[in-house]
């Protein structure tokens, strides 16, 4: 489905495809949101529960600041209104994995309101995805099924652990919409390192709210999907539910409010339980917790240390270095890419960085370093040719010492070796012959030995052209200089 495919097209008409996203991204944080024990992923089974976790009796919740922080930080990140008062309330329900039976969330005041993520489009335009809120709350624990053939067994390490949930404007119209505007967000908080961003480990989990209507007429009944873990998934399951939902509607039918699960092996999504409203969960302000208050000056600290947010370092990227759209985005799409990229740019001279210079390298980091991490299964921090080394490799394509196609055979021995290019180059002898006058005297005799070709070139078949420079390069193993050949070959054939 393409990004401006907001429409579908029924028997009966058009339908226009209306999605809500709700993201929970767990807190990046050493400890839990109200009690101190830890947060980190992959313990032993109740290993990480303190009393409180567990429901105890006397046991009261401590806020954990720096979540309140990461939170603030993730709300400047999205262009939203910082709360200077919000407040936690118990959101009651029954549940093996919830021993307190109630999770403490944020309903009636959240603590960031506003707010907006930017998407492409594939026609290039951008759109702004409006943020209705953010919210902290806790995790549950986990129930795991899949242990034991008739009991369920229970994992409370994740219980209590700081949520902050993400929830989007009605605004989304596609499933490729819904799924840029997912990447775009675990972009930004992986940016501010305010959520891990793994999916796979459960640390960004999206429910999709999905809805069909009549352009121009009042929102339709919407279906929530929950937990999509991937963003494979989140397209799959909305593709999969816009076309169940027409189905019902062209038949005359009406789409029942309701929550939903996606089977990734089946590619369906199927009842879960029908949708609760907020009254069913008894909402009430905890009487354990106290509002939170924010300070101004709290809120200025974190704007200071705000880094540049990848949309504007995407721009500046773009303006500053002539990076076209695709290559910026690759290099902003993490963090320590971008890093890396522009350690590499300023490990070259001035003067090259306001030439090709920046150029040329984001060419050389996308294809052949990108190239060589994917074939050897690699991240950019286990990559053997640093920044500066792939830099100073880039400076001795741009000052002529060695050929473009030289350059990827010593990439390759940089590579196996972690030697610098200049010493590859030196031991080897790979430099670039730059001397006029030894091409030219190559490019005589060659001419002499081939005065049969030479004529018939004189005599209209010009294609030999590319024979005689592929002739030249060859006798000098690829290191002459290919703009002087080139140059010199003219200067003597079409005189
Ligand atoms: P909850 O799902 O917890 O009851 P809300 O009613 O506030 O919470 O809605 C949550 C999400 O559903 C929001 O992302 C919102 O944009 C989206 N949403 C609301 N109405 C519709 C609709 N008719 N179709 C699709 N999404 C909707
Ligand atoms: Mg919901």
């Amino acid at each position: 489905m393409s990004d401006n495919t907001i429409f579908v097209e029924g028997q009966t008409g058009l339908w226009e495809i209306v999605i809500g996203l709700e993201v929970h991204a767990q807190v990046s944080s050493k400890s839990k949101l109200f009690s101190g024990s830890s947060a980190s992923f992959g313990a032993d089974p109740n290993t990480q529960v303190a009393f409180l976790d567990a429901g105890l009796p006397g046991t009261l919740p401590v806020l954990n600041t720096f979540c309140v922080d990461q939170a603030i930080k993730t709300g400047l990140g999205i262009h939203g209104n910082i709360q200077k008062y919000s407040a936690f309330d118990r959101k009651n329900y029954f549940y093996a994995d919830l021993p307190l039976g109630y999770q403490i969330s944020q309903f009636y005041h959240p603590i960031v309101l506003g707010g907006y993520i930017t998407i492409d489009l594939e026609n290039g335009e951008e759109k702004k995805i409006g943020v209705q809120r953010i919210h902290l709350e806790q995790d549950a624990g986990k129930s795991i099924h899949d242990i034991h053939p008739s009991e369920t067994y229970i994992d409370l390490n994740r219980a209590g652990v700081a949520l902050m949930e993400i929830v989007s404007e009605p605004e989304i119209h596609s499933s490729s919409q819904a799924q840029s505007y997912v990447k775009k967000l675990r972009t930004l908080l992986r940016y501010l390192q305010t959520c891990d961003g793994n999916m796979e480990e459960g640390s960004l989990r999206v429910d999709a709210n999905v809805s069909l209507h009549r352009p121009g007429t009042p929102f339709g009944t919407r279906a929530e999907i929950k937990n999509l873990n991937s963003v494979k998934f989140l397209g799959q399951a909305i593709d999969f539910e816009v076309a169940r939902q027409l189905k019902i509607l062209e038949s005359g039918g009406t789409v029942d409010q309701e929550t939903r699960l996606f089977d990734p092996g089946k590619g369906e999504t199927r009842t879960m339980r029908s949708k609760e409203d907020a009254h069913d969960y008894r909402y009430f302000p905890d009487p354990d917790l106290k509002p939170l208050v924010l300070e101004q000056e709290r809120i200025d600290a974190i704007i200071k240390s705000m880094p540049e947010l990848p949309d504007e370092k995407k721009k500046r990227l773009i303006e500053q270095y002539g990076l076209s759209a695709y290559d910026a985005d690759i290099i902003v799409s993490e963090r320590d890419i971008s890093t890396f990229y522009e350690t590499a740019v300023n490990t070259l001279s001035v003067d090259l960085q306001n030439n090709q210079g920046p150029k040329i390298l984001a060419n050389w980091l996308i294809s052949e370093l990108f190239g060589a991490l994917n074939k050897n299964s690699l991240t950019l921090d286990s990559s053997p040719i640093s920044a500066e080394q792939l830099s100073n490799l880039v400076t001795l394509i741009l000052t002529d010492v060695i050929s473009g196609k030289i350059a990827k055979d010593v990439f390759l021995q940089m590579w196996e070796t972690g030697q610098e290019a200049a010493v590859i180059v030196e031991e080897k002898g790979l430099k670039q012959i730059s001397d006029p006058s030894i091409i030219e005297n190559a490019v005589d005799s060659i001419l002499s030995s081939n005065s049969d070709k030479v004529v018939a070139y004189k005599g209209g078949k010009e294609q030999l052209f590319g024979f005689f420079v592929g002739t030249v390069l060859k006798h000098f193993q690829g290191k002459a200089n290919p703009a002087l050949v080139n140059q010199i070959l003219e200067k003597k054939l079409k005189n």
